[in-house]
């Protein structure tokens, strides 16, 4: 049976990944950071293990993965899911602000990356998925530091796939556009109308578009993909 650790999955885009692999009869564990009732209503559902863990503190996560290697035997697969948004002026960013944006979206997939390569690389096989952003891609206004980190995993991803690569391990990235969570709280409904009037597929997309992808890239079909950033986002980046 394959397994899975998704980082950062008690809600949004990560839980309908963590849906779709045990709905393919993955065994997985995921982890999140406060929300636990909806973590613990996510392992009910699907049968996942559910650990609490912050992605920005490197102890925890080293010790999240040893925990989640133990509960699954091995892991097959890592998707690095975990993020957090920052909207506004440049000038405003506290350098504590981008340090810690920085922390959950890079430099926690690092680490967790880091955990899981050993055994990855000693079964000479393994899978690594992370959520980067079409932001990552062309780069938001007012989001300036969102996109470096998105952009950081697209360049991250590509150098690990050539250093992984020889050992049978794929590394990619899948690039969302617009995706209905809670993460686009910050905008009105005009403005969502408005992303969506400019989607060439006319509509937002939603966590299971994204599953989705992660489904395939994370299945023997996408046996010789690797090093790639696959947009997910109708259209909006071409
Ligand atoms: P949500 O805000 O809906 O969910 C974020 C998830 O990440 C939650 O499960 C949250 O857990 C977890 N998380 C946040 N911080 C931490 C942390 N420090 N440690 C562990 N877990 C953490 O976001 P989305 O589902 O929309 O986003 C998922 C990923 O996709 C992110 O990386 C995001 O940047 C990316 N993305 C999203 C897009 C969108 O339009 N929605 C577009 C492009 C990329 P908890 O609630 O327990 O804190």
């Amino acid at each position: 049976m394959k397994t899975a650790l998704v980082i950062g999955a008690s809600r949004g885009i990560g839980a309908a990944i963590v849906r779709a692999l045990c709905h393919d009869g993955w065994r997985v564990a995921f982890t999140y950071r406060q929300s636990e009732a909806a973590a613990r209503a996510l392992a009910d559902e699907t049968g996942a293990a559910a650990l609490r863990c912050d992605a920005r503190d490197e102890d925890a996560t080293t010790r999240t993965v040893a925990e989640a290697k133990r509960l699954l035997a091995h892991i097959d697969a890592l998707v690095y899911n975990a993020g957090t948004a920052w909207s506004g002026l440049i000038q405003d960013m506290t350098c504590a602000e981008w340090d810690d944006l920085f922390a959950v979206h890079v430099r926690g997939a690092f680490v967790a990356s880091r955990a899981v390569l050993p055994g990855m690389i000693g079964r000479r096989q393994g899978q690594i998925l992370f959520l980067s952003s079409m932001w990552g891609q062309v780069g938001a206004s007012c989001e300036a530091c969102y996109s470096a980190c998105k952009a950081a995993l697209i360049g991250f991803s590509k150098a690990l796939a050539k250093e992984v690569g020889p050992s049978g391990v794929r590394v990619n990235c899948i690039a969302p556009g617009v995706i209905q969570t809670d993460m686009l709280r910050g905008y009105t409904p005009d403005e969502l109308r408005v992303l969506a009037d400019e989607t060439p597929l006319q509509r937002l997309g939603t966590p299971e578009d994204i599953a989705a992808a992660a489904r395939f890239l994370l299945s023997d079909g996408a046996a010789f993909i690797t090093g790639q950033t696959i947009g997910v986002n109708g259209g909006f980046v071409i």
